[in-house]
């Protein structure tokens, strides 16, 4: 069914999380590129909190913004959201409004030609099947993560993991049982959301007429291969914004939709005048907790390694930071409560990255080639470190004691490691190799490029 105008119109479903809504809307910024119509929709807690930071999507003539319910319209408390009762109430409220939105759309003259649905969210799927809608998955984590959730759902990887297991999976180097996502070891039975979304989606995940994917073929084309010959994948990363790589989007210089908002001028005029690859980068990612035991730690640690540092400490966690923070923080380091990472990790200052491996921040690190030291905490993090430190060798994994936490010791000596030794500019020159790699993948005809491409044609049929 052709839209208005001639142009294919898409409907694209995020979960409501900064780590899921970046990629996503970067995705449909490359289908707008593509003269494809867009309506990008999250649920209504998440537009409460969110800011519209990139003004070309406040455009009348832009993407269009939408809204469904999760059950939580005033928005939902971060722990309630790692809970199963939100999954239960969001299961119920998400596909009426996901229908009332369908509805409004096609009476409005605007019929939807392909509901693309973030994985997470999979009863989004039947409800665009009911109105007899092309659908897409948008898969947010790397295919080698998808890869260990599927083989859980065919139940050819069974739980509770045994501790001296090794795991061997088609395209996957051998894992240990903490290489696997937290949930399945780690954490195992503390998050029971974890199925619904991670691992109930392989139940009807062959209806959808295509996956796409963001990561880059050329990080992990064996288990790309593999997934090929059971469904149409399509990689379409690194789903950073276009100035950052292939600049043809001359608008797009940053994510546009943020929960958090950067002191920008700040970090920036501290940045601006450091040396050349002299500043450690810390970050934990939009949704992680640490303990005020991890938290001092990782202090001290910054402090004794004598480099420079800025440190992304949410606000949420800043009550957790040792009384002498200024003391340990003295001259070298900078906190602030959120930044615009793409603008840091590209800052030539920036000399290594000690973060906990989330997908998005891996994927930044790789494309402007920043050597990395692993703190992984949950989710997909492990498997992602695994691949970091073991596959693409640009960073360390900084291992925890006994009790689960980074020792000030330890991190002093990772960071020590990447920014003053031979080993660190070994990292760096793979760093280097993978970033030519990456960028390289969005450029005209590169393996995303033309995924991109190919999906277009797809949908405007
Ligand atoms: N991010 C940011 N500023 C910060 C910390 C994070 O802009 O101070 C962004 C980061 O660029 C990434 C996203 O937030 O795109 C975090 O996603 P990721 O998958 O790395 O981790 P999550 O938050 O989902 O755990």
């Amino acid at each position: 069914m052709a839209a208005k105008q001639g142009k294919a119109h898409c409907l694209v479903l995020a979960y409501p999380a900064q780590g899921h809504v970046n990629p996503i809307l970067q995705f449909c910024k490359r289908l707008e590129f593509h003269n494809v119509k867009v309506t990008f929709v999250t649920t209504r807690s998440f537009w409460k909190q969110a800011t519209i930071t990139d003004d070309s999507i406040k455009s009348a003539d832009s993407i269009a913004l939408e809204a469904i319910s999760d059950g939580y319209d005033e928005g939902a408390d971060p722990d309630v959201k790692k809970s199963k009762t939100y999954s239960e109430r969001f299961w119920q409220a998400g596909p009426p409004t996901l229908c009332e939105l369908l509805d409004k759309l096609f009476s409005n003259g605007l019929p939807v030609d392909c509901v693309i649905y973030d994985s997470f969210l999979p009863w989004a799927l039947d409800v665009a099947k009911r109105f007899g809608i092309f659908v897409a998955a948008f898969l947010t984590q790397p295919c080698f993560v998808n890869s260990v959730y599927f083989h859980l759902h065919q139940g050819i990887l069974k739980l509770p993991v045994i501790k001296e297991s090794k795991i061997l999976l088609p395209g996957l180097p051998e894992l240990e049982p903490s290489d696997l996502p937290s949930f399945l070891y780690l954490h195992y039975g503390m998050f029971p959301i974890f199925w619904d979304l991670l691992v109930e989606p392989f139940d009807s995940i062959e209806k959808a007429g295509c996956l796409i994917s963001n990561t880059v073929y050329e990080l992990e084309p064996e288990v790309v291969d593999w997934m090929r010959k059971m469904w149409p994948v399509k990689t379409i990363g690194p789903a950073v914004p276009s100035m950052f790589l292939d600049k043809r989007i001359q608008h797009d210089h940053n994510y546009g939709i943020s929960m958090f908002q950067p002191n920008k001028d700040l970090y920036m005029n501290w940045l601006h005048h450091k040396p050349q690859a002299s500043v450690v980068y810390v970050s934990f990612g939009s949704i992680t907790t640490l303990s005020e035991d991890q938290i001092e730690e990782i202090a001290w640690g910054l402090g004794l390694s004598g480099n420079y540092f800025l440190w992304a400490v949410r606000e949420s966690e800043q009550a957790k930071l040792p009384k002498n923070i200024q003391e340990i923080v003295s001259d070298k380091g900078l906190i602030v409560a959120w930044c615009d990472q793409l603008t840091v990790l590209s800052h030539e200052a920036v000399g290594c990255f000690v973060t906990h491996c989330g997908w998005n921040s891996t994927l930044e690190a790789l494309s402007f080639g920043v050597p990395m030291i692993g703190v992984p905490n949950w989710s997909d993090q492990p498997t992602n470190l695994k691949y970091i430190v073991d596959v693409w060798k640009v960073g360390l994994r900084a291992s925890m004691d006994e009790k689960g936490i980074l020792k000030r010791e330890k991190l002093k000596r990772c960071i020590n490691e990447v920014m003053e030794s031979e080993r660190g500019k070994e990292l760096k020159s793979n760093a280097v190799k993978w970033m030519n790699l990456v960028k390289s993948s969005m450029d005209e005809e590169g393996s995303s490029d033309k995924n991109i491409t190919e999906f277009v044609a797809m949908i405007s049929k």
